[in-house]
């Protein structure tokens, strides 16, 4: 299956029976990000939590208005 990575449009070709592509199956609402795009957010809350200043955010939404 193909998702788009809502940060950056980047289009990924999922294998089926993968955890994520199960995921995003079952629950629409759900959005996909590329590695990068994972890689770079799991960077920034590293960052947040190392000063203090950590908020997660649930929705794609929020972390889309962070960029
Ligand atoms: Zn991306």
């Amino acid at each position: 299956m193909r998702v788009k990575c809502v940060i950056c449009d980047t289009i990924e070709e999922l294998v089926d029976d993968t955890l994520e592509a199960k995921r995003l199956r079952n629950r629409p609402i759900h959005t996909h990000m590329c590695s990068n795009c994972h890689d770079r957010i799991e960077q920034r809350t590293k960052e947040r939590i190392a000063t203090g200043n950590f908020h997660f955010y649930r929705s794609s939404r929020k972390i889309e208005e962070d960029f």
